[in-house]
């Protein structure tokens, strides 16, 4: 796109080394944007932004988001912290760290540069929701004290906090309830469903279902994520969210596996396992709120996003055979 169109800004992008801050930065950087990538490289990777380092509006810093941060930006993206739930579980206590630090810090740091901060929430603020779809006025459905609380209790402390921020310091706060979005880039081993099938179905592995298979997830392509991130960022003054962002098709978990048999052509079969603690039942947002306010909603269906997804994670897999 034309660099006229757009204002060009300094934008931080905190968790810019992981999956979806590596395509947000992307497009940051079309849009003629100058990026600061801020990351820990903690479930990251340099890999994710190697096409950018010589690029001269982009600049990587390492740095973890529970230390201050004394930069000079135009608006923040905070996306620092794992998002799988391996990831997450791995060291829960620095999950909730990273979640509830980290946003006290990028908030004091929007506060002193009085510039819009946008969060990266999630759909797991409605924990295993009893109200479906999801509508942003659900105050969820979260166990306190179980091994997906410092993911979910983490996020939603740091929802309370952007809005606290927002109405004791004034600072124009933008907060998107993220569903589970897939794509190229996703780490291959961490664990999320998408890249799980698809790395076992690829390699004629199990394809691991966990429980029954007929919890559902509404699964959302990254490039249309990071189109209602950037419309979110640039929402009218005064809109605050929290706004889901996601894909409202929604599939069970078995239908998924079905599919990625179905669409790599494998011979794996497919075996059930015992279901994780508190794995929520259900999962599908309600958009209209993202509809009427940014103007947003996906155009990708799961067939084509799992085409290309398949694609990036093939070459992936014939490029680690082939060293
Ligand atoms: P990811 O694990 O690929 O990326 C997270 C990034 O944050 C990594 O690069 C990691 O190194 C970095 N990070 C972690 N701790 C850090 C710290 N202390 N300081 C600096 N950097 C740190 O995950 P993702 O899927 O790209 O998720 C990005 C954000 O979106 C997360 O906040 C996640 O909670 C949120 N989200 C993602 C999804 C999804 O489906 N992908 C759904 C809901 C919410
Ligand atoms: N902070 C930061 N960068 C800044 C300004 C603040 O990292 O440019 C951190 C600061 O270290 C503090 C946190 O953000 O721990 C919250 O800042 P705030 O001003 O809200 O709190 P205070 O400094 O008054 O405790
Ligand atoms: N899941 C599964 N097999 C796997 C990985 C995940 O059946 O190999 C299930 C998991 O139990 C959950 C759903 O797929 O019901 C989505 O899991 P993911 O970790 O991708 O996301 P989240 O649970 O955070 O929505």
């Amino acid at each position: 796109m034309s660099r006229k169109y757009f204002a060009q800004k300094r934008v931080l992008v905190t968790g810019g080394c992981g999956f979806l801050g590596s395509h947000l930065i992307d497009r940051l950087i079309e849009q003629g944007h100058e990026v600061l990538c801020v990351d820990n490289l903690f479930t990251g990777s340099k890999s994710n932004i190697a096409h950018l380092l010589q690029h001269p509006r982009f600049e990587f810093m390492r740095h973890d988001v529970c230390l201050p941060l004394f930069v000079e930006v135009d608006e923040i993206y905070n996306l620092a912290c794992p998002a799988s739930p391996i990831h997450y579980q791995h060291d829960p206590v620095q999950t909730t760290k990273v979640s509830v630090h980290g946003a006290i810090n990028m908030l004091g740091l929007a506060k002193r540069l009085k510039c819009p901060i946008l969060q990266a929430s999630t759909s797991e603020v409605y924990g295993d929701p009893t109200v479906h779809p999801q509508t942003e006025d659900y105050w969820g459905n979260v166990n306190p004290i179980g091994i997906r609380s410092c993911y979910d209790e983490g996020k939603r402390c740091a929802e309370t906090l952007f809005f606290d921020y927002h109405r004791q310091h004034g600072i124009q706060i933008k907060v998107a309830r993220i569903f589970n979005t897939y794509g190229p880039r996703m780490h291959p081993s961490d664990g999320r469903v998408v890249s799980n099938f698809i790395m076992q179905a690829l390699s004629g592995e199990d394809i691991t279902i966990f429980g029954d298979g007929s919890q559902t997830r509404s699964f959302c392509y990254v490039d249309d994520l990071v189109d209602g991130l950037i419309k979110l960022m640039n929402s009218r003054e005064g809109f605050t969210g929290p706004v889901n962002i996601g894909n409202p098709h929604e599939f069970s978990i078995r239908e998924l596996a079905e599919q990625v048999v179905a669409m790599t052509d494998s011979g794996s079969k497919v075996v059930d396992l015992p279901l994780p603690q508190d794995d929520p039942q259900q999962r599908k947002p309600d958009i209209s709120l993202a509809r009427s306010e940014l103007g947003w909603e996906p155009t990708i269906e799961l067939r084509e996003g799992l085409e290309k997804t398949i694609a990036y994670f093939d070459a992936l897999a014939k490029e680690s055979t082939s060293v």
